[in-house]
């Protein structure tokens, strides 16, 4: 499973509803901060999530609504030493100005303790664990070197809680490691072997996540038949000129992309302060069945 809460929700300013570009995505024990727009610590201490295993930051592109809240969140988790290394993944322009707001600006006379890692994003698999991969996909928008990001759980094979109970395996290390495919020896001397618990495999599950972007048709490939795709809709549709001389989508874009991709749930972001809500939760309803406007703290499992 993955859990997505969206912590900043706004498009290039922040209102008293919204705050600035920021979403935190979770699989078991990882965490990856999307964007860090200006007031993102705040927005993760008013979540309930706070600073913990926070080590690592995906930066879409190098606008400052999308990464000006870096050098406080850095200085922060240093303060509270709350993860000994931060690791920042972005395009080669966003990472230049990473660098320059946390080693000129944040920590002008030296780096800190807490360890820095800046990792340039290229097209391809930025990140693996057992659990999940991370891929990186080109996106273009008013700004160099953008990206998106997809997440996908891998193919897992999940236990059968009946069967665990019928064979009196206790909650614990011997579920996790016949949870990992090994055999285990109860403390009775009983022995079972990972095929008698474990049920038949399941795909895992698919989240894309993309910032600011101009275009959406080469987005297709990318994020085809994920289960949830977050993405930002700044204009209505009938502001489309506005939409495309500012290098946004439309709700109507981002809808034709979750269609066109088959997309499962879409979740529109980076909300403009200049239309009405229900305006635009209209517009998104009647073009896509599944979506949702996305508000700060809103949290969904994919
Ligand atoms: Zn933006
Ligand atoms: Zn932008």
């Amino acid at each position: 499973m993955i859990e997505v809460t969206f912590l900043g929700t706004a498009a290039s300013i922040p209102s008293a509803e919204r705050g600035l570009s920021s979403l935190l995505v979770r699989q078991g024990g990882e965490r990856f901060l999307v964007d860090c727009g200006e007031g993102t610590q705040r927005q993760l201490i008013r979540s309930g999530i706070g600073f913990r295993r926070l080590d690592r930051v995906l930066l879409t592109h190098g606008h400052l609504d999308h990464l000006l809240g870096l050098g406080g969140l850095a200085g922060t988790i240093n303060l509270w030493r709350t993860t000994d290394r931060l690791t920042i993944h972005a395009g080669a322009a966003a990472l230049r100005l990473a660098r320059t707001l946390l080693l000129d600006v944040t920590w002008p006379a030296g780096p800190p303790p807490l360890a820095l890692e800046f990792v340039e994003v290229l097209s391809g698999p930025i990140y693996e664990s057992e659990a999940l991969r991370v891929t990186a996909f080109p996106v273009r928008h008013h700004a160099p070197d953008c990206f998106g990001f997809l997440f996908e759980e891998r193919r897992h094979q999940p236990l059968i809680r009946a069967r665990l109970e019928e064979l009196g395996v206790p909650s614990g290390p011997e579920r996790a490691r016949l949870a990992g495919g090994e055999p285990v020896t109860l403390p009775d001397g009983r022995h079972v072997d990972p095929e008698d618990v474990l049920g038949p495999a399941k795909p895992g599950a698919r989240l894309a996540v993309i910032g600011d972007t101009e275009s959406v048709e080469d987005l297709v490939d990318h994020v085809r038949d994920a289960d949830a795709l977050v993405i930002e809709s700044t204009f209505l549709d009938t502001d489309a000129d506005k939409a495309r001389a500012r290098s946004h989508l439309t709700i109507g874009q981002a809808a034709w992309l979750a269609r066109t991709a088959g997309i499962e749930r879409l979740y529109l972001t980076h909300i403009s302060s200049r239309y009405r809500l229900a305006d635009i939760e209209a517009e998104a309803a009647a073009a896509f069945p599944r979506v949702s406007v996305a508000r700060d703290f809103d949290r969904f499992q994919v």
